[in-house]
């Protein structure tokens, strides 16, 4: 069933879009957490130092595009990959996780992600 359901995945993947081309690893990326569902890897002009993104391994555009299956399948790696995030670095103490959906809210690559934005005091960022 699990393999089933990857192949689908798979080949739901697009060709001119790049996070797809990431997740086939087309593009290189630093990534720091990976499986079947969702792969995370280091923003290429990071807001703050460990600045992730986690993608579907799925061309969903944004959350608009979401089945519940889909919410269910991917977003429940959140709390796993933040704590991940945190535990790498001991002066990162809290994390902006934010994601933009549609051009008009700032949403650049047209395939869904969430960014995970370290912060620690006197960090400097504003939001
Ligand atoms: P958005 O504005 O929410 O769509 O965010 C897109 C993010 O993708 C931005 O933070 C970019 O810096 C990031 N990005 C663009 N190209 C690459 C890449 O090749 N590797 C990693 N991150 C990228």
């Amino acid at each position: 069933m699990k393999k089933e359901v990857r192949k689908m995945t798979e080949s739901n993947l697009i060709d001119d879009c790049l996070f797809c081309k990431i997740i086939r690893g087309e593009i290189p990326s630093y990534t720091v957490f990976e499986n079947d569902d969702v792969k995370a890897f280091l923003d290429i002009s990071q807001v703050n130092e460990g600045h992730v993104l986690m993608v579907p391994k799925k061309h969903l555009v944004n959350f608009f595009d979401y089945e519940k299956a889909d919410a269910e399948r991917f977003l429940k790696y959140i709390p796993e990959i933040a704590r991940a995030i945190k535990k790498s670095n001991d002066k990162i103490t809290g994390m902006n996780i934010t994601s933009n959906n549609g051009e008009v809210a700032g949403q650049v690559v047209m395939h869904s992600h969430i960014h995970f934005i370290p912060r620690w005091e006197g960090d400097g960022i504003k939001f």
